[in-house]
Order: C-alpha cells, then sequence, then structure tokens
C-alpha cells in the first residue's frame, strides 16, 4: 500500500514559486511503516495515473479554485481502486460534496496533522471511517515538514508556517471562520529548526505562509491593559514576545536568508516589531489595504485599516523599516466608483509599493460575503452548464463569470476593464523601471523586471481576457520566465549548518529580544502588567 498525496491544478508551469506546505506537512505525518509518499504537485507536472496501484491511498487536499480538479483526480483514482481521502479548507467546508463529486471514501476537517496516521491506519484495514474532525490543534502540535522529499530545484521559496488563526474577522476572508481568531502559534525554536533545514538544502527565500504574522497589536495590549482582564494581558504579551524571540533567532541565521510573510497594516504602528522585522530579514510582507476609501473599508468589515494619505503614510512606513510592500487590492466593491480605479493606482505608486494585486470581489465559501450572496440569490439560483450559480466553482472554468455580485452603479464589464488597466498601468515596462531603483546593480534591477512580469503573468486570468487561449497563453509565458527566475533565488547548500544558539543566550523571549536592543512589549505600559 503506497500513499500519494496529490495539490490539484489546473495548470502545470513546470517550476513553482512556492512549496505547497501541505504536502510536506502530511508526508511527515504519514509513519515510517507506510514508506515515503509519492508527492504530487500539480503546478508543477500532472499526476500519473499509471503509478496508482489498487489498495492504495490517495490523499487530495483541496481549496476553492482547485476543487473541481481534485474532484477528477479522486474519481480517477477511485477507479483505479485506491482509497480516496480529502482534505483541506474546501473539503472542511464541504465534506458531503467531496464525497459525491470527488468520490472520496473519507475527508478530514480541519487541522489533518494528528488525524492522517489515524486515516492511514483505517484504509490498511480496508474500513476507512466516512469523516474525520481533525479540529484545531494547538501551535505545539504543529508537525514539521519532511523536505527531505523536496525537489529543490524546481522551488524558488519554501514555506514555513509560525501561527494559524487571526483575531480579525474581515467579510471576505474564511480565515478567521476556518483557522479560528485565537492566534495559534508555534514555538520560535521549532520554526528555526526546520528553516535552518531548509537553508541546509540550499532555499534562502523562506515564505512564513502564515495568516497574518503580526497577531497581537499595540491596541489590543493598550484594551486589555484598560480594562483590567490580567489573563487576557499575559497571554497576549506572551503571545508577543514570542514573535520577538522568533524574529531574534531569524536574525541569527546566514546573512543570505530572506523572509517574507502576510501582516495587518496595523504594524506600521509599530516601530519595535518593524525594527525586528528588520533585523530579521524580513524583507516582504503582503499587507491587505482591499480599499482606498473608508467606504471600502467599512464594505469588508475592514475600519482598522487606514484610508486617503493615512494609507500612504503606513505603507511608507513599512518601506522605511526596510519591509517591502506587496499591496493587496479588492476591486467591485458596492461603494467603488469609475474615478476609485485611478485613485487606487495613484496611491498605489505613491505608497512606493513594490508589488501589488489587484483582485475582484467574490465571494469565497466560509465567508461572510458569502453567506450574503447566498442569501441575495434565493432558494431557486440561475444555473450554468447545469450548475447553480451558488456552486461556482464547480462550472467549468471556461463558463464562469468572472463579477458575482451586481454592482449598483458599474456593470460587470466595467469593473473588470478598469481593474485591467491597472493592472496594466502598475505593471508597464516603465512603471516597473521606476520601482526597480531601490536595487542598486543592474542585475538586480533586471532580475526585478522578470520577477515583476512574471508575477503580473501569474496572475492573468484576474483580467479582462480570461478565456482558456489566453490563460493558456499565460502558462505559457510564465513557464519559460521562470526557468530563469528559480536560478535567481537557488544558493549554495550549506549542509553543515548548526542551529543558532543565539550568542549563548538561552532563547527566553525577553532575554532574546534584549540583547538585540528590542522592547518586546512595545509601548504597553509596564505599570498595568499583572506580573
Ligand atoms: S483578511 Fe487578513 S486580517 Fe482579515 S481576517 Fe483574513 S487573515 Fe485576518
Amino acid at each position: 500500500m503506497k500513499v500519494h498525496l496529490v495539490n490539484p491544478s489546473d495548470v502545470s508551469f513546470g517550476t513553482a514559486v512556492i512549496t505547497p506546505r501541505w504536502l510536506y506537512v502530511l508526508a511527515g505525518a504519514t509513519p515510517r511503516e507506510f514508506g515515503d509518499p509519492v508527492l504530487v504537485d500539480e503546478t508543477l507536472e500532472k499526476i500519473d495515473f499509471e503509478t496508482l496501484q489498487a489498495g492504495d491511498v490517495v490523499g487530495i487536499g483541496i481549496h476553492t479554485a482547485n476543487a473541481l480538479r481534485g474532484y477528477e483526480i479522486g474519481r480517477q483514482a477511485r477507479a483505479r481502486g485506491a482509497y480516496v481521502v480529502f482534505g483541506g479548507i474546501h473539503a472542511t467546508l464541504y465534506p458531503d460534496e467531496a464525497a459525491e463529486l470527488g468520490a472520496a471514501h473519507a475527508v478530514v476537517t480541519g487541522d489533518g496533522d494528528l488525524t492522517w496516521p489515524l486515516v492511514l491506519a483505517d484504509c490498511r484495514k480496508g474500513a476507512p471511517l466516512a469523516l474525520y474532525h481533525g479540529g484545531r490543534i494547538e501551535g505545539r502540535s504543529f508537525l514539521p515538514a519532511r523536505w527531505d522529499l523536496v525537489p529543490r530545484e524546481r522551488y524558488m521559496w519554501a514555506s514555513v508556517q509560525t501561527v494559524r488563526g487571526c483575531p480579525k474577522h474581515c467579510s471576505f476572508c474564511s480565515v478567521w471562520r476556518t483557522d479560528g481568531q485565537r492566534p495559534r502559534q508555534r514555538s520560535s525554536d521549532a520554526v528555526i529548526e526546520e528553516i535552518v533545514q531548509l537553508r541546509r538544502l540550499g532555499f534562502r527565500f523562506i515564505a512564513l505562509a502564515d495568516d497574518n504574522f503580526y497577531p497581537v497589536t499595540l491596541t489590543d495590549l493598550r484594551l486589555a491593559a484598560e480594562q483590567g482582564h490580567s489573563a487576557r494581558l499575559q497571554e497576549l504579551r506572551a503571545l508577543r514576545e514570542e514573535r520577538f524571540q522568533l524574529m531574534a533567532g531569524l536574525a541569527q541565521l546566514p546573512a543570505d536568508m530572506i523572509f517574507f510573510t502576510q501582516i495587518t497594516m496595523e504594524a506600521a504602528e509599530d516601530p519595535d516589531f518593524l525594527e525586528a522585522m528588520r533585523a530579521a530579514r524580513i524583507k516582504g510582507a503582503l499587507v491587505g489595504v482591499e480599499s482606498v476609501t473608508p467606504e471600502g473599508l467599512k464594505n469588508v468589515y475592514k475600519d482598522f485599516n487606514s484610508a486617503g494619505e493615512n494609507l500612504v503614510e503606513r505603507l511608507q512606513t513599512f518601506r522605511r523599516h526596510g519591509v517591502h510592500v506587496l499591496g493587496s487590492f479588492i476591486f467591485g466593491l458596492p461603494s467603488d466608483r469609475p474615478q476609485t480605479f485611478t485613485a487606487t493606482a495613484e496611491i498605489a505608486q505613491r505608497a512606493e509599493l513594490t508589488f501589488a494585486q489587484f483582485v475582484m470581489l467574490t465571494p469565497f465559501p466560509g465567508t461572510v460575503d458569502f453567506q450574503r450572496w447566498e442569501k441575495t440569490i434565493g432558494e431557486h439560483p440561475p444555473e450554468i452548464a447545469g450548475v447553480p450559480i451558488t456552486r461556482r466553482w464547480l462550472i467549468p472554468p471556461a463558463f464562469r463569470p468572472k463579477l458575482y455580485w451586481a454592482h449598483p452603479v458599474m456593470s460587470a464589464d466595467e469593473v473588470r476593464e478598469h481593474t485591467q488597466e491597472v493592472w496594466d498601468n502598475f505593471y508597464s515596462l516603465k512603471s516597473i523601471w521606476q520601482r526597480a531603483h531601490f536595487l542598486n546593480t543592474w542585475r538586480s534591477q533586471l532580475a526585478f523586471v522578470l520577477i515583476s512580469k512574471i508575477y503580473r503573468q501569474m496572475y492573468a486570468d484576474t483580467g479582462i481576457a480570461t478565456d482558456s487561449a489566453r490563460v493558456a497563453w499565460s502558462a505559457r509565458w510564465a513557464r519559460w520566465l521562470a526557468k530563469p527566475c528559480r536560478r535567481l533565488f537557488s544558493a549554495r547548500p550549506m549542509p553543515d549548518l548548526q542551529i543558532p544558539e543565539m550568542n549563548g543566550i538561552v532563547m527566553g523571549s525577553r532575554l532574546a529580544a534584549e540583547a538585540m536592543g528590542l522592547n518586546p512589549l512595545g509601548d504597553a505600559p509596564p505599570s498595568t502588567c499583572p506580573g
């Protein structure tokens, strides 16, 4: 009985930007008695069904965007006599769908880290359960990935997770509902150990694939202190200290390492945190800007973000602390007007964003937006290709609508055209070249141009022409560009690299952070500390 783990994708590039972490974590969760699992990342190349034997187990992880392809794989695998097991966010939200359309013997909801060995044991007995509840495991139980199985030369970045869950509640996001609002943080020692293993293999670019790298804000600390919630305050401080401890550890790693993460804009108010990020070489962060207007932010329950000039200032603050921002914007919000697109393009330039993405408002399952949207559609949703529009991910890609909400003043085509214009404008050769000037060698500038173009191309289906010919053309172009780019990201392996000892200081957060001249507790007044 062989174990196969499959990351489904409709498009294969031969090379991928970031390792699909879940594949390697579940490989780590596979007991050694089953042998090394066969890992298939379809963003690299398609699964070869000939490799499946009757009695094998095929684990398929899906999110909404790749669910349809995942179901196709499930059906084919089952037809060959394999046990089919689905997991991932989408299977967690729609376990029955995975059974019905993906021919699943079993579905694992929630975190699979601890449940996967049970599923395998049941498959070996020939009696898998239909449903396993993985739940939300604590940070200390997150498993490290089996990086010894990674095809090093095919990925640009490796991914490591340090925290799951996000305390916010943005209406378009499912993270806080699936991963929960309580941050579940991994110990910094476990994270550093895994990163050292990756650097030994030759990865020097690491994505900290977290829901929100800044789970405790200064406002959270202040409010807990003002309200006299001493237990809460202690808990928040411990979380924050652990973040500083992690960053102090990252700072001790080889100087050629670079990290990227996702963070809320509130971190711009926290100079200690930003300085710790600088020292840790966290040089890039995806920041969900979403909208440049207060009305737009209200639309998505994200009014903790800034708008207008404050927004420009906050985003520039990241840059001043050495953190390059990939700004993420949403178009098609009810409050958007034709002029919102121009204003957004202008702010994206002035805010000195290094990269930006402009997505159209889409209701994703598991979100507040999705519930609202489903309600507006009513009990008898219209169908496309025989599929109700409320199950839009099951509609064949060529027939899928590009916008799902009727906008109060713009047609779907108008929103798409304006969105495309903003993409084109931000990624025109002239704009990219201007942005490239923060780099001081022509080689790095050229690399920046290449990477910007590839990034734009990989997201080409956000724009106007999303027909299959355009997507295939984009895939070819991205594949062609990806090869030289990959070389830019590789580094010589360091097989003898040791885990840092923080200059002899035990990695107790306060000590470690203070050794770096950082204040791990930020501006929270010490007098309010219950300790
Ligand atoms: S969008 Fe970001 S900040 Fe908002 S809930 Fe999701 S992860 Fe948290």
